[in-house]
């Protein structure tokens, strides 16, 4: 049996979440959370930081996501030679 991707909740180191169910907990949590403010990441609503900055260099959705962003941008300027022949 595969083991289920667990994530630490932002809110409470305490608690051990199914990667999965992040997303509904974080909204639960964030009302009795009394610590200060913290940032919800632009890449993924379940990643919540004090310090944007610092997460984003660690943050694998970003991460993903300037990788996609590169992959495109790579393509644009590789543009087939021969795209359509009429
Ligand atoms: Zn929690
Ligand atoms: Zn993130």
């Amino acid at each position: 049996m595969a083991d289920l991707p667990y994530a630490t909740c932002p809110y409470n180191k305490t608690h051990r979440i199914l990667v999965l169910r992040m997303p509904q907990h974080v909204l639960k949590c964030q009302k009795s959370y009394m610590g200060p403010p913290l940032k919800t990441c632009k890449y993924n609503a379940a990643h919540r930081v004090l310090d944007m900055e610092r997460h984003l260099t660690e943050c694998r959705e970003f991460k993903n996501f300037m990788d996609v962003e590169n992959y495109w941008r790579s393509f644009e300027c590789r543009k087939p030679k021969t795209s359509y022949d009429e």
